[in-house]
């Protein structure tokens, strides 16, 4: 019944590759009799000299003019849609995560980290990088409209496979960030209704880097004081760091870079744990952080234990000498983003995934109470989605 373009098609015009591509076909569904094309059409999205001639024919022979040019709402595109036979949508057009299932998120397998934001409202939404791509799924919508609120933004187009005249659209769609602003992605069907609507976000990509200490004490250990030394040993960083990425960068455009890791010795008595105040991080805290690396945004220290009261102090009979586990660790927000964490925090498969939590403090987001969510507080029980307001605050973190 009818389709419908972004921007114009044709000498002098706009030419995005979905449009291009709709013209194409809708071209070929005009039979040789009224002036369509003969062979038809490679559905390609390229514009050329073919495809300009089969627009000049079918405007000559239909409409007694030719410039070459299909217009958005103009009378050729209009011609055009006699012959389409697009329907009105029957079933409910969505959109949805790239991969139906994510094997790597086995805990919310419906929550992959794509960078869609389903529960958004009102409105699914997606980050798209500048001057890159990112890709869903359209689902029940294949032959319908794909329209850009703002193509000097963000663009759309199907995937298609197969050559020339067999291309089948693959479920997919790619979303094209042409430069840093917001944009909507609209689904029109055949009776030009409006179907599905995705809100877009481009963003440039910002760049976190990350350094690695491991406190060791190697002259004050006792049985009673086995001291703040961490049993984790540099080595393996660039690997956790691929796994942050893997969390942060379609969902944030965000990607961390690994610059350093060392054994950091500090040869003074601070009993066997880092104790500190959650409220103003002070105590034995800055006696650690204090040794953080000025190349690196993100400084993680990794220790025995962290705690923020004096349970398990030695030389106290009041206290236990087995230490409590209020606290795997603590992320300065704002100031130094500086991160102290304890060998119990993200042990042993998670480390990766705790890090990252830490590593959203740093970029200024506090605990989130929903536990699907990588900013949810208590380690090993979250999620690693980004929501789309936790994306858009950190990816303009004026710490990166
Ligand atoms: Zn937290």
């Amino acid at each position: 019944m009818a389709r419908f373009i972004s921007g114009s098609v044709g000498v002098g015009g706009v030419n995005l590759k979905e449009d291009v591509r709709v013209i194409q076909e809708m071209l070929n569904r005009v039979p040789p009799g009224s002036s369509g094309p003969s062979p038809l059409l490679d559905t390609d999205g390229l514009v050329g000299p073919i495809t300009i001639g089969a627009i000049r024919n079918f405007q000559q022979a239909n409409l007694g003019f030719q410039d070459g040019r299909v217009d958005v709402n103009n009378k050729t595109i209009a011609k055009l849609n006699t012959f389409d036979t697009t329907p009105a949508a029957t079933a409910t057009v969505r959109f949805a995560h790239e991969n139906p299932q994510d094997p790597l998120n086995p805990a919310n397998p419906t929550d992959a980290l794509d960078g869609l934001d389903t529960s958004a409202a009102p409105f699914p939404w997606l980050l798209a990088p500048n001057l890159g791509s990112n890709r869903i799924r359209l689902v029940n919508g294949g032959s319908f409209s794909l329209l850009t609120s703002n193509r000097n933004v963000a663009t759309v187009e199907r995937e298609v496979f197969g050559g020339t005249l067999g291309r089948l659209f693959t479920g997919l769609i790619i979303i094209r960030g042409i430069s840093v602003g917001d944009a909507f992605i609209s689904i029109l069907d055949g009776i030009g209704n409006q179907v599905a609507r995705l809100d877009v976000s481009v963003r440039r990509k910002r760049r976190m880097s990350v350094a690695f200490h491991y406190v060791k004490q190697p002259n004050i250990f006792s049985a009673a004081n086995p001291g703040i030394q961490t049993s984790r040993n540099p080595g393996g960083e660039a690997g956790v760091v691929d796994q942050m990425n893997r969390i942060y960068l379609r969902q944030t455009n965000i990607e961390f870079s690994f610059v350093s890791a060392r054994p950091l010795n500090i040869n003074e008595n601070l009993g066997i744990e880092v104790n500190t105040s959650l409220a103003r991080l002070d105590g034995e805290w800055p006696r650690i952080v204090r040794h953080r690396s000025a190349s690196a945004k993100f400084n993680v220290f990794f220790v025995r234990e962290l705690e923020t009261d004096l349970d398990g102090e030695p030389g106290n009979a009041a206290f236990s000498t087995s230490p409590t586990d209020t606290f795997d660790a603590i992320t300065e927000i704002g100031g130094n983003r500086d991160c102290i964490f304890e060998d119990a925090a993200g042990n042993p498969l998670n480390l990766a995934e705790t890090l990252s939590h830490e590593a959203g403090h740093a970029l200024g987001e506090l605990d989130d109470p929903n536990s699907k969510l990588l900013m949810f507080g208590t380690t090993d029980a979250r999620g690693r989605k980004i929501n789309k307001a936790q994306a858009l605050r950190m990816n303009t973190n004026a710490a990166i």
